[in-house]
């Protein structure tokens, strides 16, 4: 007996749903998608239950007549490309002709839509594949989409969705991409009947700070940035990057091309190098960049849900990329009074006949060589080269110092010395002992503010003015849970509208550390080890103010500081690595 036979449609289906529609979030970028690819100026968001119970989009576009709205759900069914060359030259968002049977098969969607030439429309019940009723209806041009219960027939899905925070994150984060990339649409986003967006139509710069400004002093987001604009036969790119001080590690980065939102590790490393040498610490600047490129020189035929994207010319456009921003960051080197908002103008200090001229002078060793083979082994790379993290380096010798072995002997009325603004470097029995200051801080610190959050102490030392935090919605999601612990740990915060928070008390120990900043790297640095609630938050809390608040390398130490520091350091219990696996000391021996 033959036992090969084709799957009836609806299994193909939700096989094939599993690889479009992953969580409530790839839903959403699918059906935005569709309404941008009908041509909507005007696109609005509803979801219940961070899209588990429902995700609604409604659109202005151009809408679909009864039997296209039907044939819309059959698999393979698109209206974007027809043949295999057209791949090639795609100008829509999608064309595998793939979702909307995908997300019918493991929901329950409701959809009306009519076009302008149409006097009524059309009303569309499925759920599970199985049409429940087709008919038509009285509504609007344009397309109305109800996806409800979202896995409701597919419990294994449904049970690995994560909390509703991570998935509205996730939601947030798709509507950013798409919202970004197209300032001329109007989107507006609700959640539980809250609207957290209403963005009008506008131009890329104010998007950007219409999502990322917060409500009260938006064009100061951008006033950040430096804009980008380079016009080259294969590739135009446009767009803003982060002013190098205000680099942060929670920055926002973004590259688009051709109004798609694309993941692209190459040239992000086009972009860190054209920073070389101007961010400091574990910063990186912000940017979002839009480039635009003749489709036949991409490739977006990869996955359905991966946003990596082939380009032709890769190293060319690497190439194109790093200068123009070296360019745009050195312009705005010559003249940081460069007003942001006036495009394109800069300013040149006036040379009138009366200015005096003087000539510059320049000091010049004669006998520097940088290639000679000598400089290289004297140079502070080697020394800091004694310190890359201990699981890169054989740690004998690490091994050799039992934690309690230091203290008992350290030599009475021992001096310090500091090297490079950098480095302690003291006496100890086994030889001389090499302490790198700021990991040396960040590790007595985060053993402070570790008890800090154990037991509460509310102490709180006022902050004069008190300081406004504006936040996106992202991260507003994810400080909520933390509130209680940051309380405790001194800082005093009240909500202010819906994306702010002022800041009105922090922590003694906070010194003059930024509050600002220190909240937004606790945010990052809790995304990022990706805590909640269970596993708790006082390693990520602790560390990112430890890392902020610690003395930087580059500060100058007076002999008791650096005792001080000493001695704190290895009263501790572990004091050898920094919490995060850093080396923090090492002893050199020095038996001749
Ligand atoms: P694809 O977008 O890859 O073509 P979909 O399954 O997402 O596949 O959609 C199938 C077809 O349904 C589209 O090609 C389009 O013609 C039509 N369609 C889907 N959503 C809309 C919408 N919001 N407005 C108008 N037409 C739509
Ligand atoms: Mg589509």
């Amino acid at each position: 007996m033959d036992v090969v036979r084709l799957l009836p449609d609806a299994v193909a289906n939700q096989i094939a749903a599993g690889e479009v529609i992953q969580r409530p979030a790839s839903c959403l970028k699918e059906l935005v998608e569709n309404s941008l690819d009908a041509g909507a100026t005007r696109i609005e968001i509803l979801m219940l239950d961070a899209g588990r119970t429902l995700l609604q989009v409604i659109d202005n576009g151009r809408g679909m007549s009864d039997t296209d709205t039907r044939m819309a759900f059959e698999r393979h069914a698109t209206s974007k490309i027809q043949e295999a060359k057209d791949l090639y030259t795609l100008h829509t968002m999608g064309f595998r002709g793939e979702a909307l049977p995908s997300i019918a098969a493991v929901s329950h969607v409701e959809i009306m839509s009519r076009r302008q030439e149409d006097e009524v429309g059309t009303l569309l019940e499925i759920a599970g594949s199985q049409v429940i009723r087709q008919e038509a209806c009285q509504c609007a041009v344009g397309t109305n989409i109800k996806v409800k219960d979202l896995f409701y027939n597919v419990p294994a899905r449904r049970k690995f969705l994560k909390t509703d925070q991570t998935e509205l994150r996730n939601l947030l984060t798709e509507f950013y991409h798409i919202a970004l990339v197209y300032p001329q649409v109007q989107f507006t986003l609700a959640h539980n009947d809250e609207i957290l967006y209403s963005l009008p139509i506008a131009n890329e710069k104010q998007r950007i700070e219409a999502i990322f400004g917060g409500a009260a002093n938006r064009t100061l987001y951008t006033s950040r940035f430096v804009e980008v604009k380079s016009e080259t036969e294969l590739v135009n790119i446009y767009g803003f990057v982060g002013k190098p001080e205000e680099a942060t590690k929670n920055a926002q980065q973004y590259f688009f091309v051709n109004g798609r939102y694309m993941r692209h590790p190459y040239f992000h490393k086009a972009v860190m190098t054209a920073y070389a040498g101007l961010l400091s610490g574990e910063t990186t600047p912000s940017y979002f960049l839009y480039f635009t490129i003749a489709p036949d020189a991409i490739d977006v035929n990869v996955h359905p849900t991966k946003t990596e994207i082939k380009f032709a010319d890769e190293q060319l456009i690497f190439q194109i990329l790093l200068s123009v921003i070296r360019e745009s960051l050195g312009k705005f080197n010559i003249s940081p009074s460069l007003d942001f908002n006036r495009e394109g103008e800069i300013e040149m200090p006036v040379l009138t006949s009366d200015t005096p001229i003087s000539q510059p002078t320049v000091m010049v060793d004669p006998n520097y060589n940088p290639f000679h083979p000598n400089r290289a082994a004297k140079a502070p790379s080697h020394w800091d080269s004694l310190y890359t993290p201990s699981s890169s380096r054989p740690t004998s010798q690490q091994e050799l110092i039992p934690d309690a072995f230091l203290p008992s002997l350290l030599p009475e009325g021992w001096k310090p010395y500091q090297y490079q603004e950098k480095y302690i470097l003291c006496p100890s029995p086994l030889g001389l002992m090499a302490i790198e200051q700021h990991r040396a801080h960040v590790t007595i610190l985060y053993e402070q503010y570790k008890a800090m959050l154990q037991h509460p102490t509310f102490a709180s030392q006022q902050l004069l003015f008190p300081e406004a935090m504006e936040l996106t919605m992202d991260d507003m999601i994810v400080i909520e849970p933390l509130l209680d612990s940051l309380r405790g740990l001194g800082f005093e915060l009240d909500l202010l509208g819906k994306d702010a928070y002022s800041i009105s008390g922090v922590p003694a120990l906070l010194g003059q550390t930024n509050p600002v900043k220190a909240l937004k790297d606790i945010i990052y640095s809790v995304r990022e080890c990706g805590a909640t609630v269970e596993k708790g938050f006082v390693h990520p809390i602790a560390l990112s103010l430890a890392q902020d608040t610690a003395i930087p390398v580059g500060q100058l130490l007076t002999d008791d500081q650096m005792r001080d520091l000493v001695e704190k350091l290895i009263a501790l219990p572990h004091y050898r690595l920094t919490p995060d696996g850093k080396t923090v000391l090492t002893i050199i021996d020095i038996s001749l």
